[in-house]
């Protein structure tokens, strides 16, 4: 029981750290442009607390961040498809597709 009631007590501290801390930092809105740039080029020490501290109390933004993040490792694993600054035409028929394409329309 007293167990239990310090857990609560614990949780009713961090709920209110994190209403406190949700009140003081940038919004969403505010957050994900820097998020999104932090892939590109490195924070200022402000940004980087600001966005760890954001992180640390939105969930949304956390997997907007990690949404980011599989996409920018998806990109790299398969930057060889793009390296002629062509995007791969995923909707070209294989050549044997063709003819069997030509063939089958040729009988009828
Ligand atoms: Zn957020």
């Amino acid at each position: 029981m007293r167990q239990q009631n310090r857990m609560g007590v614990r949780k009713k501290i961090q709920q209110r750290l994190g209403y406190a801390l949700a009140r003081r930092l940038p919004p969403c809105e505010e957050v994900a442009p820097v998020l999104s740039a932090s892939l590109d080029r490195k924070l200022t020490l402000r940004e980087r607390v600001v966005t760890r501290l954001h992180l640390l109390i939105c969930a949304g933004c956390r997997r907007y961040f990690q949404q980011l993040l599989f996409l920018r490792e998806a990109m790299h694993r398969h930057a060889h498809h793009f390296e002629n600054g062509q995007a791969p035409d995923a909707t070209a028929l294989s050549p044997e597709a063709r003819d069997r394409l030509k063939r089958a329309l040729s009988d009828e």
